[in-house]
């Protein structure tokens, strides 16, 4: 199929954007890297009267790592995320998720913020987003504002962000203290969307005893769940703490629903092994933290 008709805008600057944004809004939709919503324009389930293509506001073509966040503009591809030696340096936890994000074509086009404002809640970004605590900046013809995360996200494919808005950058706290991050999934190809995937950070103190864990997944519900399993293991060294009990207890907290691709029970076994392992693999690496 081809799409329906619409009237295409491709502004050079980002205020321009937003300007036609608020011009055509609501019947005007951002074009990033097209990964997504092509298919969607292609298939008909989206038939925006405008699309504002942002591929040349190159003023947002950067990732910024700095010692406490690494903040991604909305131009930014997911590859030029992944690539970024400083992020790396700072964030693991970004090209150790990213490498499970679809394929490298797609990486190359898709932009990590667009994967962001599109909410999948099979999108991993997403949930990484949610674990680290992070915030995303969106801007109007009239305002700019930072929301969290937690508002940002709020159901399938939806968000807070209004028709008018550009969202602008996306911020990835890098955790504090003596922590280690890990993503891991299962997916039945490698780059297909996760049928279970979760992302873990633990926190030690000084005495390599647990301080904190958290746990967030994608495909485990209608956006990403973001769940403190602290308790089934505060105080335990990172060697002997109950892992497995930490598993089970964020398994307990979730509800996924059955689809086409696995059932509910598999999910929730999924995530049971997944975090156990991943915060058994993040401790470790917190605990190579020096200190
Ligand atoms: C075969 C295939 C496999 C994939 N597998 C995965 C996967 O495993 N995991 C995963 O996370 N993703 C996956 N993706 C999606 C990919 O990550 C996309 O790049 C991403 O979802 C959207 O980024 P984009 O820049 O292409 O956005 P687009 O497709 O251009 O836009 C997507 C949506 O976000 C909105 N949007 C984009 N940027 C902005 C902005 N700056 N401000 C406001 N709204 C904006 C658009 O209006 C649209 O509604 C896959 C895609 C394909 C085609």
């Amino acid at each position: 199929m081809k799409p329906a008709g619409f009237t295409y805008h491709r502004p050079v600057t980002v205020d321009d954007a937003v300007a036609v944004l608020a011009e055509v809004s609501p019947a005007g939709k951002v074009l990033a890297g097209g990964q997504s919503l092509v298919p969607l324009l292609n298939m008909r389930l989206a038939a925006p009267e405008h699309l504002v293509d942002i591929n040349r506001l190159s003023e947002l073509a950067y990732v910024r790592a700095g010692g406490d966040a690494v903040t991604v503009g909305a131009l930014a591809r997911h590859a030029d995320v992944e690539r970024d030696d400083a992020a790396y340096a700072v964030l693991p936890l970004l090209r150790d998720t990213l490498r499970h994000v679809a394929h490298p074509t797609i990486r190359n086009r898709g932009t990590t913020v667009g994967s962001i404002a599109h909410a999948d809640p099979a999108g991993e970004l997403t949930a990484v987003l949610a674990l680290l605590g992070g915030t995303v900046t969106l801007r109007s013809a009239a305002a700019e504002r930072t929301v969290t995360a937690a508002d940002f996200f709020t159901g399938p494919m939806s968000t807070c962000a209004d028709a008018g808005e550009l969202v602008t950058s996306v911020t990835f706290p890098v955790p504090e203290g003596r922590t280690g991050a890990v993503w891991t999934e299962v997916a039945r190809r490698h780059g297909d969307y996760a049928v279970c995937g979760t992302g873990t950070v633990v926190t030690l103190d000084d005495d390599l005893r647990v301080a904190g864990a958290r746990a967030a997944f994608v495909s485990m519900g209608p956006e990403p769940v973001v769940l403190d399993v602290t308790d089934a293991v505060a105080g335990a060294t990172h060697d002997t703490a109950d892992w497995a009990a930490a598993g089970r207890l964020a398994a307990g907290r979730l509800d996924p629903e059955d689809d086409i691709h696995a059932t509910a029970d598999y999910r929730t076994h999924l995530a049971e092994v997944l975090t156990t392992r991943a915060l058994r693999d993040a401790a470790r690496r917190a605990a190579e933290v020096a200190p």
